[in-house]
């Protein structure tokens, strides 16, 4: 059998099987779970709903909003808030200083006005520049070993864009000043479905798609266009389009040059330790989503699935999900067990609930969370796409372009890769 195919059935691979369809062509997914969706999917446990991590829309392409926009939804004002070891603070942390005390205010403040020119070449730099030293050691640094599993100086910049909000002396004195909430987060909306959990933004594209689960993809000879699956399925193909993890993608293909199969075994990614909790009450949490600076605690953020939409949790109850991170960087040295009752430690520590009031309590882990941009990582990522490409292969999606890519982002990229894949034809390698 011979056609278009696309390896892996997230976001990237379904836009482009969709964009493929509009273009009046066919694409087959092969995926290696037993559900499509990817990241995007959610999760039932005795009837409670999670997804796999904090997972919000704030899409603004037409593209992405004429698939999610079929699907009725929730708009949430985009307000987090940050556990900074013994108190609440509102997010950006920087921003609304008000509930500390007098002197640790005004030491932090003397540390932005008295910041350092320097060259921004690390994470680290970038931070001391941006915030000076007493802020950035207090928050963001502590928040980067938790989240990226790295120190800040082994980070490089450009994946930062917007993502971070950059310090401004105006609204940091107003907000050491002021209880009044100064909304300076990047993005002011978010959407999320009534019904069915994240993955309920991507139903429409699931619906009608040619899938082929359990089919996980373990070789692939370019030269011959054959990708072989783990249920001994080989299948031929004109147009391949791979959203899986570049380096398993590498790991897998035949004829690879020794610079690309070194430059492929550097890229990794942060490891994701999701810890779901059910409570017997209502409205536990103190918002939408939450960051943690605290190190006695494991998890770098939480959010509340019951809080995104009602109908993720029986009536008159509530939920979290802990987010733990790791990477083979600095693997995870706590059990399950430890890290489940860490979470309830951090949820009584933080007066959010009681153990007792906990009625469910469980563990999932995701391989692929972050893609990690240490120092220097984008030149050998950039070998390795260049490569593959080269082979015929179009890469799409927040793993196969490996890039810090939202779900809208990644539905833009699937789509981009269906355009190439279709113009370009058979290839050229
Ligand atoms: C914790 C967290 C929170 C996030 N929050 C948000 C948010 O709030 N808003 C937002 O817009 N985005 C968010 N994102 C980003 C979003 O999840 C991604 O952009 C998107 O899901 C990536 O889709 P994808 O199709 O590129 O990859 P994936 O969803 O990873 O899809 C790749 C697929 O390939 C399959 N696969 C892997 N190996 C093989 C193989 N060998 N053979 C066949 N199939 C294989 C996998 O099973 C998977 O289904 C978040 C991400 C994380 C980790």
């Amino acid at each position: 059998m011979s056609g278009n195919i696309v390896l892996g059935a997230g976001i990237a691979g379904l836009a482009a099987a969709w964009r493929a369809r509009e273009l009046g062509a066919a694409m087959t997914l092969y995926e290696a779970a037993q559900t499509a969706g990817g990241l995007l999917d959610s999760f039932e446990v005795e009837g409670w709903r999670f997804d796999n991590g904090v997972h919000l829309s704030f899409a603004t392409e037409p593209e992405v909003r004429a698939v999610f926009d079929l699907t009725p939804y929730i708009e949430h004002d985009a307000v987090s808030l940050n556990w900074d070891r013994e108190r609440w603070l509102r997010h950006p942390v920087q921003n609304n200083m008000f509930p500390l005390p007098a002197a640790e205010k005004t030491a932090l403040i003397a540390g932005l006005v008295e910041r350092p020119e320097l060259e921004v070449r690390t994470y680290r730099d970038w931070l001391l520049y941006q915030y000076g030293e007493a802020i950035a050691e207090r928050w963001p640094l502590e928040y980067t070993r938790k989240y990226w599993t790295v120190d800040a100086q082994d980070l490089g910049i450009d994946w930062i864009g917007n993502r971070m909000r950059r310090a401004d002396i105006r609204e940091v004195l107003f907000g050491a000043m002021s209880p009044e909430p100064t909304n300076t987060y990047y993005i002011s909306k978010m959407r999320y479905p009534v019904r069915g959990g994240y993955r309920g933004f991507i139903e429409p594209l699931i619906e009608g798609a040619d899938i082929r689960a359990g089919h996980r993809a373990v070789s692939v000879d370019w030269r011959q266009r054959v990708v072989r699956f783990s249920t001994g399925d080989e299948v031929s193909y004109d147009t391949m389009i791979n959203t899986i993890p570049l380096p398993a993608l590498v790991g897998m293909m035949t004829d690879v040059p020794a610079d690309v199969r070194d430059a492929a075994a550097t890229l990794f990614a942060t490891r994701l330790d999701l810890i779901s909790v059910g409570i017997a009450r209502p409205d536990v949490s103190p918002s939408l989503w939450f960051y943690i600076y605290d190190p006695d605690i494991l998890a770098a953020r939480v959010y509340s699935p019951s809080w995104k939409a009602p109908a993720n949790a029986p009536e008159g109850h509530s939920s979290l999900q802990f987010e733990i991170y790791s990477s083979p960087r600095a693997p995870q040295t706590a059990t399950v067990e430890e890290m489940k009752q860490n979470c309830l430690d951090a949820m009584e520590k933080m007066g959010l609930a009681r153990r007792d009031e906990v009625v469910l309590l469980h563990h999932k882990s995701l391989p692929y969370g972050n893609v990690v941009f240490d120092t220097g990582m984008e030149a050998r990522r950039d070998l390795v796409v260049s490569w593959v490409r080269s082979c015929g292969i179009e890469l799409a999606g927040r793993f196969g372009e490996w890039a810090y890519l939202w779900s809208n982002q990644s539905f833009m990229s699937g789509r981009r890769a269906a355009e190439a894949a279709l113009g370009r034809g058979a290839g050229t390698a």
